[in-house]
């Protein structure tokens, strides 16, 4: 089961802050964790059950103090067979960040469009504090042919991370199967 093949490997980029490992461990363990220090990018294993498939899925959490370019030259996305784009509603700077991630994958991926990308913006709990409504974020995701948009927090149930994460992974498993 743990070939290589069958394995979906995806990577989280963004911004620092926004909430990217809150998102995978709130995935993997269904807790909201507050308190984990982590400042380099950090790679899970799991098996993880993706339409009533258990898959093996690696996980790589990058950091956001690097760029796009230098997670690359670090190898960090090698053999990456989607990405998950997150940013902060509470955070424009995040967003920002996370439209230039968009356009640097179109250049590289989007031509073919089978590479998946999903969006999305973290931290809506935070309504208070939100400063990058839903519809902008639905916007920047049509720079990405198919990019998937999803709005949620790390911080709340689990069910609303659970479904943007197994709508992506329904997608990286098909174009997988497509190649
Ligand atoms: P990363 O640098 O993108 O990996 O961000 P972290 O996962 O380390 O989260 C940054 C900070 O935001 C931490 O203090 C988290 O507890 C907090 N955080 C993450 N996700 C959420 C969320 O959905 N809602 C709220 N209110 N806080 C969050």
């Amino acid at each position: 089961l743990w070939s290589k093949d069958s394995q979906c490997n995806f990577a989280v980029l963004g911004a620092e802050e926004v909430g990217k490992t809150a998102l995978v461990v709130r995935f993997l363990t269904k807790k909201f964790l507050s308190e984990y220090s982590h400042c380099t990018s950090f790679c899970y294993e799991r098996n993880v059950s993706v339409n009533d498939k258990i898959l093996p899925v690696r996980i790589t959490d990058t950091s956001g103090k690097d760029s796009y370019t230098s997670l690359k030259s670090k190898g960090l996305l090698e053999g990456a067979d989607g990405y998950l784009i997150v940013y902060s509603v509470t955070d424009k700077r995040s967003f920002v960040k996370a439209r230039e991630l968009l356009k640097l994958l179109k250049e590289d991926f989007g031509e073919e469009g089978q590479t998946p990308v999903a969006l999305i913006g973290n931290k809506d709990d935070l309504v208070h504090y939100r400063a990058v409504c839903s519809a902008e974020g639905q916007r920047v995701a049509l720079f990405y042919p198919g990019c998937l948009f999803y709005e949620c927090s790390a911080a709340r149930e689990a069910q609303n991370v659970e479904t943007a994460f197994q709508k992506f992974l329904g997608q990286v498993v098909t174009s997988k199967e497509q190649r």
